[in-house]
């Protein structure tokens, strides 16, 4: 790790909004909605220009995909907090403490901003994972310091710059850098911290957070899997599945990583996706639609992946043109790998990438036990029309959150928190939960003006009356 003298405007950008925070005592509605709506103008007048960034870091990514994912995304949850906070904000009447309650004691919760918050973004979902989070964060008060991602360098160059003309830098700040500048962002005290990024990299955040116990967020990624169930429809189930692998070429937390199908529908789960992919993408290499993985080191990631299972003799179905692997271009058909080896590279890492592995499983318990074998998932998804079955399964696995009959869905429900469990991350953003996960839920006890302790005998020394009173009080 680089020195703190290396680096002194990340502490220093973390001073100037802790003077500013703690100067200006409670923060009102208004100033919340202000800064929300603040950042929704700046998205909204730059939303072309932060589609070309996106296409010019990833080297192609359709404009459509980043508006909708980026764009949009991150301001389904600006918007919702904008318009949701001041009920979340108000102070919560809790019962008080009995008997001094019938002498006026009152009681409350009153949910206070933590102060400043660090968020480290990734460069797959560059916009989200930054304004998605600060939507919750500015809800509930706070200051932020945003660390986008080095991968993504022409989009972190124009938030950087995009936030320095809205902000002042004691409300919103920007500090662009690699890993050594992430490493140096995640050892600060900050009074929160939200980190988005890989599991490896989430275990050195919490060892640097654990340095000035700092509260965390940690958004991780993981082997989302799908449980194609005997009622599915097959059509559908793969219609769904392809859509959604395909998004950003599977570079998405959510997408689905492991499919578990039926073994005797197998073929015709691959017949359908090969259709449904042909036909949404009739060519793949030069496909305006087709989004390009990131950068040549991801690119022989994931093609690495597929090479280790052909070496190891798995079966590997390409869907769509297959193209020349072409690491300048970088724009790659779907591949289903079918039933590999379970330490082949790709049953063993989060894909990220234009793949899924498929395996066939006779019995849903056996796939379910193999499931709950590995990490605790970012997102799990059920197919089937078999209620019992659903419910069975939501009973029986853990997973971030859950789409039914679908997938990638649940993160776009600006409501309902957006977290993982276990390897696959802790704490949420979105929605109420979000704005509580970043206010700190502080209990106000206020005393009534007539105190009966004396007088009921229950101050020392004691008498045997409050012994026994106090005894007697020890019910089931
Ligand atoms: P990454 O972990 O490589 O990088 C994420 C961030 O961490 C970047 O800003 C980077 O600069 C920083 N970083 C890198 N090394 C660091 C270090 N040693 N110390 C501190 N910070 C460091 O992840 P990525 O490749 O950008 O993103 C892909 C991963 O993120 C996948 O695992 C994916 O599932 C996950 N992800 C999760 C979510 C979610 O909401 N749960 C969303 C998007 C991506």
């Amino acid at each position: 790790m680089a020195s703190p003298e290396a680096f002194p405007d990340i502490r220093a950008a973390l001073d100037v909004q802790r003077r500013a925070f703690t100067a200006a005592g409670s923060v009102p509605a208004a100033t919340r909605r202000q800064r929300l709506q603040r950042v929704i103008d700046m998205l909204v007048a730059n939303a072309d220009a932060f589609a070309a960034a996106m296409q010019a870091d990833f080297g192609h990514r359709p404009a459509v995909f980043s508006i909708a994912n980026d764009v949009l995304g991150a301001l389904g949850s600006l918007k919702h907090a904008r318009d949701h906070l001041e009920t979340w904000m108000g102070d919560d009447a809790r019962p008080s403490v009995a008997p001094f309650d019938n002498f006026g004691a009152t009681a409350w919760v009153r949910y206070q901003p933590k102060g400043v918050v660090g968020i480290i973004g990734t460069w797959n979902a560059p916009l989200f994972t930054l304004f998605s989070p600060l939507a919750c964060v500015f809800a509930a008060g706070n200051r932020a310091v945003l660390k986008p991602s080095e991968v993504t360098p022409q989009t972190a160059a124009l938030v950087a710059g995009l936030v320095g003309e809205h902000f002042a830098p004691d409300e919103l700040a920007v500090i662009t850098g690699g890993p050594d500048v992430a490493a140096e962002f995640s050892a600060q005290p900050w009074d929160h911290l939200v980190f988005t990024g890989s599991t490896g990299v989430g275990k050195q955040i919490m060892r640097a957070a654990a340095e000035h116990l700092v509260p965390l967020t940690l958004e991780l990624g993981g082997k989302s899997p799908v449980l194609i169930g005997q009622t599915a429809d097959i059509h559908n189930a793969a219609e769904r599945i392809v859509v959604g692998k395909t998004l950003n070429s599977g570079q998405l937390c959510v997408a689905p990583d492991v499919v578990w199908v039926p073994a005797e529908k197998a073929e015709a789960f691959l017949a359908e996706a090969r259709e449904i992919f042909e036909g949404m993408y009739p060519d793949v290499a030069h496909n305006p639609d087709v989004t390009a993985i990131v950068n040549e080191k991801h690119f022989a990631r994931v093609e690495g992946y597929i090479d280790d299972a052909l070496r190891r003799g798995a079966r590997v179905e390409t869907l769509g043109e297959a193209v020349e692997k072409d690491a300048a271009n970088r724009r790659l058909p779907l591949r289903a790998v079918v039933n590999p080896p379970l330490d082949a590279d790709i049953s063993q890492f989060e894909i990220f990438g234009p793949a899924f592995v498929l395996r066939t499983y006779d019995e849903l318990h056996d796939a379910v036990a193999q499931i709950n074998a590995g990490a605790r998932p970012l997102a799990l998804y059920y197919f089937g029309a078999d209620d019992t079955e659903r419910n069975w399964v939501l009973d029986h696995t853990l997973s971030g959150g859950v789409s039914i009959n679908d997938v990638t869905m649940h993160p776009a429900l600006h409501d309902a928190p957006f977290g993982g469990i276990g390897a696959s991350g802790m704490g949420h953003y979105h929605g109420r939960e979000g704005f509580l996960a970043f206010s700190h839920a502080r209990s106000v006890y206020s005393a009534g003006t007539h105190d009966p302790r004396r007088e009921w005998g229950m101050l020392p020394p004691y008498s045997d009356n409050f012994a026994a009173m106090i005894r007697a009080a020890v019910t089931p």
